[in-house]
């Protein structure tokens, strides 16, 4: 790979906001550009990252047949990057440091590299991070083994007949490892061989008192620093804890051999797969749940029903539960807790603690270089996912963005971006869409009713039961409802909540519409296919107005 460069246009002739998308354009069509950022077009000023051997000329000509004016203003190489984090040494090894090597990390060290600087990733632990080694990879797949055990018992069609073979755990979690393992070396090792130029140090950074980065016994310094370093299960330090010692979300996917029975405190995303997936495997299992309902940041509705449907498989749900203590009796373990003010317990032979993550922030020397920590020892950052040093950004679940490995990835290339250049990139999480991984599913994107209305919409609202999608008809699950939040005044939708089968695949389309400002009248005149669950999403933008009860086929 040749040596990158960055230069600074001054282009005249922009006279309204679609001309700075017009010579943005025009530049990146040239051969050898690598990024271009044009910040407006009141700023007469394009700044272009580009291979060192590309003429400027081919540049300056391009914005001119853009129909503007340009000529060279600033010539930059990476050295001119103000110095870091204030050490005062000018000895930088690397342009960027990117500390952890997860989901985060590596799109920010690709992102880096593509636009020509030096960067070098540290990574403690296992490559890849969370996701694919104790997150969305292993418990995706022990999800469907489950899913499909249950399915095979749970037939909904009566002239099929299925055969009940056999469930082995010891197979099923050594496929997972096996997928685990494949997809490490796919998407991370393999990656990392692919791009030399990414200088990968393996250890734990921490941030030394003169404000370099030490891994081991080596000290680094960088021009600007990324802390990526995700989290780790949050252990509630409850009486009796080191007696019961409880299982979090990565020992209980390890478990050599399940257990007959298992308590999870917490009722959000993780607590819910994964309990639904003990439970389909053979578990007793109980939900301890502190808040009134289940997935209370999610609409009321959805909370109720996704309770209705775990218990209707057996699993226990109590909701409004206070937990004093654990203790241990050989084998037995007990949560010890108050439900409606009465004393209870509950006897089981193991507690799952599944109360939310907290950042890996511990140790790592923070203080040294002024790096803000809010109450949960997470990382303050701006919207440029920039800290209070401002030569140290951070981005993914260090942080206190959503925690998805999308919006990991996503922060931590825009963040590399705006560490390294002049673009200032915001992390837009204005439309986040959320899947959790039940059956049936739920996926919210936007806000919820109560929400819109805090903002100061007069939110209107229609709710579609999938019994009235022929899809969910068809396979004979019509679990579940879309509800869509939309503003009065101007009839853009806000939000869309859903509980059904598939509705991780149903949630882009009302994320699209969302992001791109769409109004319910766009739905309903755009044609969808049928029978899909996402023609649903029709039916629910038609409700607005209509009784869907009274429509032929096809959602029109
Ligand atoms: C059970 C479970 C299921 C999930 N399912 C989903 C899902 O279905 N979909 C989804 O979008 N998200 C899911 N997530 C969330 C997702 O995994 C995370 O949001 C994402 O992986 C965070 O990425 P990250 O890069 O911020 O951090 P991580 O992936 O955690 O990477 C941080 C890395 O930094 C390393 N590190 C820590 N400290 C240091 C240090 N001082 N020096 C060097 N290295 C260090 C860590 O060891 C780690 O390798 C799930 C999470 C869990 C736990």
């Amino acid at each position: 790979m040749s040596q990158k460069k960055k230069l600074e246009l001054d282009v005249r002739g922009m006279t309204c906001p679609s001309c700075a998308h017009h010579v943005e354009e025009a530049l990146k069509q040239v051969e050898g550009v690598v990024d271009v950022n044009v910040p407006g077009w009141g700023s007469n000023e394009a700044t272009v990252s580009l291979f060192s051997d590309v003429d400027e000329a081919v540049l300056i000509n391009a914005v001119e047949l853009a129909g503007y004016k340009a000529s060279l203003k600033e010539q930059k190489s990476v050295s001119d990057i103000p110095q870091g984090s204030g050490n005062g040494d000018h000895r930088n090894d690397f342009d960027l440091l990117v500390i952890g090597a997860g989901s985060a990390g590596f799109a920010a060290a690709i992102k880096g590299v593509d636009l020509g600087f030096r960067v070098g990733m540290v990574g403690d632990g296992d490559l890849g991070g969370t996701c694919v080694n104790v997150g969305c990879v292993p418990s995706k797949t022990l999800i469907r083994a489950a899913e499909a055990w249950h399915n095979a018992g749970h037939h909904p069609f009566k002239g099929v007949n299925t055969q009940q073979g056999s469930l082995d755990w010891d197979i099923i979690r050594s496929e997972k490892d096996t997928l685990v393992a494949d997809m490490r070396q796919s998407k991370y090792a393999d990656v990392l061989a692919a791009y030399p130029e990414i200088t990968y140090i393996e250890g734990y950074a921490s941030f030394t008192k003169d404000g370099t980065l030490q891994v081991g016994d080596t000290i680094y310094r960088a021009h600007r620093y990324l802390i990526v370093t995700g989290g780790h299960p949050h252990m509630i330090p409850l009486p009796g804890i080191e007696d019961v010692e409880p299982l979090n979300s990565t020992t209980l996917m390890e478990l050599e051999e399940l257990p007959e029975s298992l308590v999870i405190l917490g009722g959000r995303a993780i607590a819910l797969e994964l309990g639904q997936t003990m439970a389909r495997l053979g578990v007793q299992v109980l939900i301890l749940q502190r808040s009134t309902r289940l997935v209370p940041d999610h609409e009321a509705e959805i909370g109720r029903a996704i309770k209705d449907y775990l218990e209707q498989e057996g699993i226990g749900v109590i909701t409004g539960v206070q937990v004093d203590r654990l203790s241990r009796e050989g084998d037995t373990r007990i949560v010890h807790a108050r439900v409606m003010g009465q004393e209870k317990e509950f006897k089981v032979d193991q507690i799952f603690m599944a109360l939310g993550r907290k950042a890996n922030t511990n140790g790592m020397g923070l203080q040294n270089v002024g790096v803000e920590l809010d109450t949960n020892g997470a990382i303050v950052v701006d919207q440029y996912q920039q800290s209070s040093n401002p030569a140290i950004y951070a981005s993914g679940d260090v942080t206190n963005n959503p925690e998805f490995v999308y919006v990991a990835a996503s922060g931590g290339s825009a963040a590399a971006q705006n560490a390294l250049t002049d673009t200032q990139k915001a992390l837009d999480l204005s439309t986040v869409p959320g899947v959790i991984f039940t059956d049936p599913q739920i996926a919210t994107v936007g806000l919820t009713e109560a929400q819109a209305r805090q903002q100061g919409y007069e939110a209107k609202v229609s709710t579609v039961n999938f019994e009235h999608v022929a899809r969910a008809q068809a396979a004979r699950d019509t679990r579940g409802f879309i509800k869509l939040v939309a503003d009065e005044e101007t009839n853009r939708l806000l939000g869309a909540h859903i509980i059904g089968a598939e509705a991780g695949e149903v949630i882009q389309t009302a994320t699209l519409a969302i992001k791109f400002g769409l109004k319910i009248d766009d739905l309903t005149d755009t044609l969808f296919p049928y029978l899909t669950q996402v023609e649903g999403l029709k039916l629910a933008a038609l409700a607005f107005d209509r009784d869907v009860a009274l429509l032929s086929c096809c959602a029109v």
